[in-house]
């Protein structure tokens, strides 16, 4: 259903005919942490996560997984090979 709370005209699975079901009746902002990912929505309420209703329990226990800002560093620890694996390699 379409969010009648906080965050207006989004379509929203914890809203129902008997208003929000989330923990406490609505989303909760944003965290520090949550700034420049790309799920940031400014709502005539405030600053709000398009993916997830509870943003500080998203990184209570380390980076959230659906952040946005966050993957070019992934992407970056990735690309870096193990040098101990590549010498070996070259010894083949
Ligand atoms: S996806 Fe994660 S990092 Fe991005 S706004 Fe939502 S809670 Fe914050």
């Amino acid at each position: 259903m379409v969010c009648a709370t906080v965050k207006k005209g989004q379509e929203c699975t914890f809203m129902s005919k008997k208003g929000c079901t989330f923990n406490g009746g609505s989303c909760y902002q944003i965290v520090d942490q949550c700034k420049g990912c790309n799920h940031v929505t400014e709502f005539s309420s405030g600053w709000y996560c398009t993916a997830y209703p509870d943003p500080s329990a998203k990184w209570r226990n380390g980076n959230c997984n659906f952040a946005t800002h966050l993957k070019q560093e992934t992407k970056n620890r990735n690309n870096k090979t193990n040098p101990l694996k590549a010498s070996k390699r070259n010894f083949r």
